[in-house]
């Protein structure tokens, strides 16, 4: 029996186009669902606290008051993953094979964004100046990612909770530098250009219009964002937060203050009126290379409550069980 390749691999589906990353080597890393006994609390062994710098790969970025560099005193500190489902190469253009059976080299980067100096408190929890260092991160990142030429699309997450997929669970945020353009990016970049042919007019800014006239599923706004629960949510108490001017990336966002405070006043009621439910987050923003095509960003929150099952993960056909409109009320209190 072979155990197939150690590096991680991109493999491409040869009916859906759609690339698969292999990365086998990504089993042996550390983990402590939940954080219970496993590296809870600072001092323990977790490697993302304060103090323990030298147990992560060379710091890329940080927030710190004073000099120096992995050591602490910071606020934000952003490495490779030392697991990475990216090789932390750069890509380079070059042959993948032929149909059925596509591979190339996961080169990328992934990268690890430690959101907080504090094992057992979120950034949302530390307040709106903490989660607005973090989308500056984010930004800062995206921004120099796009500098490369050679990465396709930046995709930056945040699994919360061992329901949502977090290995460890000190708050983290990760970033994913991929040489290829995701296909839910795709499907949302022909929906966008379908949506509305050949006209200046965005169809999220039709639909943002809709929510506020009809305001039954806006959970939060301010003078910039609108939280609400999508019309279609795929899933119980699934959120949107996007930008009220249209504005194709989110690095080119000069608003983040207000994202900052939305955000945080958006997850601490998840905390509160969903007893600190298990999530993801992602940014679903333009990609970095390609003709301009129409587009409008924004950041997608769904709490893990329920297991996908056939007809999800079979047919792509989500079953939500909450209304979005009770969601939106559940969740705006
Ligand atoms: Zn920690
Ligand atoms: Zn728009
Ligand atoms: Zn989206």
């Amino acid at each position: 029996m072979t155990e197939g390749p150690q590096q991680p691999q991109l493999r491409r589906d040869p009916i859906t186009s759609q690339w698969v990353i292999l990365a086998a080597g990504r089993g042996k890393r550390p983990h402590a669902p939940g954080g219970a006994g496993a590296g809870g609390g600072q001092g323990g062994s977790c490697p993302f606290c304060e103090g323990r710098e030298s147990e992560t790969p060379p710091e890329i970025s940080a927030c710190r008051q004073g000099e120096g560099c992995d050591c602490p005193g910071w606020t934000i500190r952003v490495f490779p993953n030392k697991f990475p489902i990216l090789a932390n190469i750069p890509p380079e253009p070059g042959g993948s094979g032929d149909p059925p059976v596509q591979q190339m080299p996961a080169a990328g980067f992934h990268e690890v964004i430690v959101d907080s100096p504090e094992h057992a408190v979120t950034p949302w929890e530390t307040g709106a100046g903490q989660v607005l260092a973090m989308l500056e991160t984010y930004r800062e990142r995206i921004t120099a990612l796009r500098g490369r030429g050679d990465i396709k699309y930046v995709h930056i997450i945040r699994n919360h909770g061992a329901g949502g997929a977090a290995s460890l669970e000190h708050p983290h945020s990760q970033l994913f530098a991929l040489p290829f353009i995701p296909a839910a990016v795709e499907t949302e970049l022909d929906g966008f250009a379908s949506a509305r042919p050949g006209e200046a007019a965005c169809v999220l800014c039709d639909l943002l219009q809709e929510e506020e006239r009809s305001g039954e599923r806006v959970v939060d706004a301010n003078a910039d964002f609108v939280a609400f629960a999508p019309f279609a949510s795929r899933l119980p108490y699934e959120l949107w937060i996007v930008p009220r001017r249209h504005q194709q990336s989110f690095d080119g966002c000069d608003c983040l203050e207000s994202m900052a405070e939305l955000m945080t006043v958006v997850l601490n009621r998840y905390g509160e009126r969903l007893d600190d439910p298990p999530f993801n987050y992602w940014i679903h923003t333009y990609p970095l290379q390609g003709e301009s095509r129409p587009y409008h960003w924004h950041l997608e929150l769904v709490p893990r409550l329920t297991i996908p099952g056939g007809l999800e993960l079979g047919a792509g056909v989500w079953v939500n069980t909450v209304a979005p409109e009770a969601a939106a009320a559940a969740i705006r209190g």
